[in-house]
């Protein structure tokens, strides 16, 4: 929950803060040099073209789209929308980007993330900007195209905005989905996609606030670059089955390491015959589960995909002694945990006995998951060694599981 909580502080924080410095340099002497004023309407293109290049370059389509989405509509807000609303072509291309901006933020917040490089991906990241180019387009062709509608929108716009109630009704649609989807799927996506949806319909509907545009497309900007580096860091530093940390990001806590502490290496037993007799799909969630049960189990330590079916769990500040109850717990719940094997997970060695199976969903399974754990401290590293002393404690846990294998498995050997 509380990750949860936090995930939500940064596309809520992005608006608060924009409106809070909009206010802050609005009154502020400084404000009124023009160079100051050029600098911060320069300032979405920066923000929001940094985002779209680590979009693409990344290959994150769906950002990509967003963010040239987003300076297409920046753009055309300080070329037209400078002059009051009841002015031709500013009203017709006000009530365009109110309808257009949620309309495409749902579609993206819908839309599968997909590769720059592919047909799709580069569709998704077309489809916002030449949306928007091409509504505004055909307006430059036809002057009057939109006129009734921008005129009778503007005279119905509600809570003391200029938006009308069908604007209102999916910028609500945008922001209730995208909250509802970054609650239950943690994509990051989602969390950007919140995030714009407020700072948009801030932006719309109190257009006439002095540099409003340039404070909320700045925020948008910032929001998303943020996103993408945090979405960037976890492909690096997380592992993708099991989301843990990977080995890279036990390396970089080891550096963080002060004082004394333990590691264990844990790892699953004739994991080889479970992949031959269940499939190797039913070897991934066996590693899922051995992940997360160490996550739960394991009080005070940390764990980490070393690699294969290999874990790393690491006790800050405790000796080899102080984790051995923690360690046990761990092998215990993994012993004692019921993996339910549905029949079409099994691998039917020949088609007849696959054939009988077919009827019963599900049987209590035959699936024996155990690991063996090596475990050692820091207390014990030498100075004098070639390895580092993370490496040596490091090792010493490996072959203190080497010995736990020899002893039968499923158990732990301290070194
Ligand atoms: P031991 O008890 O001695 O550790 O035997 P073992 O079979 O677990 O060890 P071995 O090193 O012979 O085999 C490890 C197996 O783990 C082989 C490999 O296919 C499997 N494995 C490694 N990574 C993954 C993975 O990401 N998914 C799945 N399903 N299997 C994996
Ligand atoms: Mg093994
Ligand atoms: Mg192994």
């Amino acid at each position: 929950m509380s990750s949860t909580i936090l995930r939500l502080m940064l596309p809520l924080t992005c608006p608060v803060a924009a409106l809070a410095l909009r206010y802050l340099f609005v009154d502020h002497p400084l404000y009124s040099t023009s160079q100051l004023d050029f600098l911060l309407l320069q300032l979405p293109y920066i923000l929001l073209g940094l985002a779209a290049l680590t979009a693409l370059l990344s290959n994150h389509a769906l950002e990509a789209g967003i963010t040239i989405g987003l300076l297409c509509a920046y753009w055309l807000i300080q070329r037209f929308l400078q002059s009051p609303l009841n002015t031709q072509p500013a009203s017709q291309i006000f009530y365009l980007l109110t309808l257009l901006s949620p309309a495409l933020l749902i579609t993206y917040a819908l839309l599968p993330q997909r590769s720059c490089l592919q047909l799709q991906g580069l569709l998704t990241v077309l489809l916002a900007p030449l949306i928007i180019l091409l509504v505004a387009g055909l307006l430059a062709i036809n002057h009057s195209l939109f006129l009734t509608s921008a005129t009778d929108a503007l005279s119905t716009s509600l809570i003391g905005s200029y938006l009308s109630a069908l604007s209102w009704m999916l910028y609500f649609a945008a922001v209730g989905l995208s909250l509802g989807l970054s609650l239950y799927q943690h994509q990051s996506i989602h969390n950007s996609v919140l995030g714009c949806a407020l700072m948009s319909v801030i932006t719309y509907g109190w257009i006439q606030l002095n540099s409003i545009s340039a404070f909320m497309f700045s925020g948008m900007g910032l929001l998303l670059t943020i996103n993408l580096t945090i979405s960037l860091l976890q492909i690096g530093y997380r592992d993708d089955l099991t989301q843990i940390g990977n080995r890279r990001a036990l390396q970089q806590t080891a550096k963080t390491l002060r004082g004394p502490y333990s590691i264990a290496m844990v790892d699953a037993d004739y994991f080889k015959k479970i992949n031959d007799q269940f499939g190797h799909d039913l070897g991934d969630q066996a590693l899922r589960v051995i992940a997360s049960l160490l996550n739960q189990t394991a009080e005070g330590g940390k764990p980490f995909r070393y690699g294969g079916e290999e874990f790393c769990l690491l006790f800050r500040g405790k000796t080899e002694q102080e984790v051995l109850d923690a360690l046990e717990a761990c092998r215990q719940a993994i012993a004692n945990y019921d993996m339910v094997v549905r029949d079409k997970q099994l691998r039917p060695k020949k088609l007849k006995q696959g054939e009988t199976r077919r009827g019963a969903s599900k049987r209590k399974s035959n699936l024996r998951l155990t690991v063996s754990i090596g475990v050692a401290s820091s207390d014990m590293a030498h100075s004098s060694n070639s390895l580092n002393p993370f490496e040596q404690v490091l090792k010493r846990a490996d072959q203190a599981l080497y010995r736990a294998k020899a002893s039968g498995r499923n158990c732990i050997q301290a070194a």
